[in-house]
């Protein structure tokens, strides 16, 4: 068995049929994603446009890829045929965006509001004003060919388990005020992107239904 096969046998032991892995395969070679896929692995998260595209073009077509990066509007009609969910909507122009490229596939694309959380400036996402500002405005509202299906974060790059605690904790109750007020009737709006590989644990006590584990399945990059 070869290490990748491992790391995502491990994982399947640790996370509850709740939490979905995503293993996160950004930079990672094509071989060493068919490792991960001959394990049985069909969800794999990317952040650059050019190498997702490459590799959906390539790789096995019962893959459903995650698009988990900074995504700029003018790339979005690159992915919108085959993405399975954006989980890094950052703003109201860029949802706009993917639901003018949804209809002109005639998708209705799964997208994740990205919310910041960490106290790093440099981490991208919206804060509760923001993402309440959105689900508020008309054009929202007269958007067909998105489904918000939850929220997505990245906490502080940090060993300190209180400080990323706190950061998941304030993400999850956010959660449960925009699913109360806005999506009552609903159920699409179930998901917490949060985990990554050195703070998957904590993520997991706090709701989390994906985890986005990049190193700890194909070692550093
Ligand atoms: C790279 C990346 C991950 C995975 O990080 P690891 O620490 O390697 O598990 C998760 N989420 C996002 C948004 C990333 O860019």
């Amino acid at each position: 068995m070869n290490l990748v096969e491992e790391n995502i046998k491990y994982f399947r032991t640790v996370l509850p049929d709740s939490v979905k892995l995503i293993a996160v395969s950004k930079t990672v070679s094509q071989d060493k994603i068919m490792q991960a896929y001959n394990a049985g692995q069909r969800l794999f998260g990317e952040n650059k446009v050019q190498e997702l595209q490459q590799k959906q073009a390539d790789l096995p077509h019962d893959i459903e890829w995650h698009f988990i990066g900074h995504l700029q509007t003018n790339k979005v009609k690159y992915i919108a045929p085959f993405i399975s969910l954006i989980h890094s909507v950052d703003s109201l122009k860029l949802l706009s965006e993917i639901n003018k490229e949804g209809q002109k596939c005639g998708r209705v694309i799964d997208c994740l509001f990205e919310m910041h959380i960490a106290s790093e400036e440099t981490k991208f996402g919206m804060d509760e004003s923001e993402i309440t500002a959105i689900l508020e405005s008309e054009d929202y509202c007269n958007m067909r060919n998105i489904s918000v299906c939850g929220l997505m974060g990245m906490a502080s790059f940090t060993s300190d388990y209180s400080v990323v605690d706190k950061e998941f904790k304030r993400l999850n109750s956010f959660f449960e005020i925009l699913k109360k007020k806005y999506f009552g009737n609903n159920n699409n709006f179930k998901e917490l992107s949060i985990g990554m590989s050195g703070d998957f644990e904590i993520a997991m006590k706090n709701g989390s239904t994906m985890v986005r584990i990049g190193s700890s399945v194909f070692g550093s990059r």
